[in-house]
């Protein structure tokens, strides 16, 4: 991977890791207000803040690994078989640990 890829997909890694940490902070301060009473199923409504709290801390830790392995330049290789992850698959998910094929595995096992 050519050293300006790396740069653009860190740019790319910090960006989104600022905007998942807004959109966790917009739902932790959401969630110090309490329950919105005006909304019509205020458990509901809490009950889904709460997966989708856990959803961004999720995310965030997956982004958080990537820019480690960028760090240490074990970035860009599938976890899983050890061979590398095509550059258009690490455009769409910079974060994604495995590649294509074994991706498409872990789903059809799922
Ligand atoms: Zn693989």
């Amino acid at each position: 991977m050519s050293p300006t890829r790396m740069e653009q997909l860190f740019a790319k890694l910090n960006e989104r890791r600022l905007e998942v940490r807004r959109r966790l902070l917009a739902l932790e301060a959401r969630a110090d207000t309490g329950p919105d009473v005006d909304r019509a199923t205020p458990i509901d409504a809490q009950g889904v803040q709460g997966a989708l709290g856990e959803q961004e801390r999720r995310e965030l830790a997956e982004i958080d690994a990537a820019l480690e392995r960028l760090e240490r330049h074990a970035f860009g290789t599938c976890e899983s078989c050890g061979e590398p992850i095509s550059p258009k698959r690490l455009e769409a998910i910079p974060e994604t640990r495995v590649c294509l094929a074994c991706s498409a595995g872990m789903a059809a096992l799922a």
